[in-house]
């Protein structure tokens, strides 16, 4: 029996990938949504099939808890309401799948575990890159030491930001810039690349080429992450330019993915020649990941905790910033 899932926030990453997935999907399905804006409804009414009582508002969203349809709720809105709206959804009795980055401060993070924890439902973040098989087998290069141990790794993310009205330019809806939106990626992927935790952090903020549309937030930074092997990871993020990258240098050799935090695209390569891996849909192998551990009641591999981490890390960049570049110990 497949778990029902609802949508909360029906924007870009719900519309255009999240619902096309849940097509795909064998062990949970799409049985309701929660938005903000009317004028979508009869699109997603007529396409997914959802019926009227599935459908919610955020003022609506509580009662949910009544309705046995929806066993997950995944919310897909701006990352400053992410907090909100996993603690309502815990409260209602529902597991909660929260996009990334879980929150815009650790404070936020540690809230939402504790509420997920005390509701007894699983949370898991948006990480679908857990479940590609590229970054799988990064992990498994890694862990298998096929090449030595890591010794540097270099991973960046960064796109040229649009519209300047967007939320993801204002602090107060995305709690920073680039390192918020994709740089997230980046911390992720070192970190799963060298396979420990980093112990310190020294970042730098670069001046603004388009200080009219990063009036709130960064443009481009920059940061060193320090593990306890003495691998160092070197990072870039950015909202002025493509970039999207994950290399390791190991002790004999290399491995590396191009396009590297796509949602498909993915070339990977090692120093002894290319990953013959096929692509898959991320998105679909994700929820049907969560699913699985949900219904085994077993953890599930990106949990909140996950999801704390990088908040640690993001945070210890931006105080390194502040701090001028002084190396800053992550909490
Ligand atoms: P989007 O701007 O396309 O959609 C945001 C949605 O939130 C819209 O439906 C909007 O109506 C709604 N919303 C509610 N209150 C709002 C407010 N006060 N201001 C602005 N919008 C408001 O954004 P998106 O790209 O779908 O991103 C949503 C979340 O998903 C973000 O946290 C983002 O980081 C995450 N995301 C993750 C991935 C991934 O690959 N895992 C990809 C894209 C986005």
């Amino acid at each position: 029996k497949k778990l029902g899932i609802a949508l909360v926030g029906l924007g870009g990453y719900a519309t255009n990938q999240l619902a096309p997935a849940l097509l795909q999907t064998r062990n949970i399905e799409l049985r309701g949504i929660v938005t903000g804006t009317p004028s979508k409804i009869p699109v997603w009414v007529e396409k997914y099939k959802i019926p009227e009582k599935n459908i919610y508002n955020y003022e609506t969203f509580d009662r949910i808890a009544d309705n046995k349809d929806i066993d997950v709720v995944y919310i897909v809105l701006p990352n400053s309401m992410h907090a909100e709206f996993t603690i309502r959804g815990a409260k209602a009795g529902k597991h909660v799948i929260c996009e990334k980055p879980m929150a815009v401060s650790v404070k936020e993070g540690q809230a939402m575990i504790d509420a997920c924890k005390q509701a007894g439902k699983q949370l898991a973040i948006g990480y679908r890159l857990h479940y590609d098989p590229f970054h799988l087998e990064m992990m498994r290069l890694t862990r298998e030491k096929v090449f030595g141990a890591v010794k540097i790794v270099e991973a960046s993310d960064g796109f040229r930001a649009g519209d300047p009205a967007q939320w993801r330019l204002k602090h107060a809806l995305s709690g920073g810039g680039p390192l918020m939106d994709v740089g997230i990626y980046a911390i992720q992927g070192a970190r799963y690349t060298v396979g420990e935790e980093p112990l310190a952090v020294t970042a730098q903020e670069f001046p603004k080429t388009m200080p009219e549309k990063f009036v709130d937030v960064e443009e481009s930074l920059s940061w060193q992450l320090y593990f306890p092997s003495g691998a160092i990871a070197s990072s870039f993020s950015t909202y002025a330019a493509g970039v999207n990258r994950l290399y390791a240098a190991a002790e004999k050799g290399w491995y590396e993915v191009n396009n590297a935090f796509g949602y498909g695209g993915q070339v990977g390569r090692t120093s002894k020649g290319p990953m013959e891996i096929k692509h898959i849909n991320q998105q679909a192998a994700h929820m049907d990941g969560v699913a699985m551990s949900i219904i085994n009641n077993t953890p599930n591999i990106v949990p909140g905790e996950e999801g704390l981490r990088d908040m640690k890390v993001i945070e210890a960049i931006y105080a390194s910033i502040k701090a001028g570049g002084k190396k800053i110990q992550i909490g």
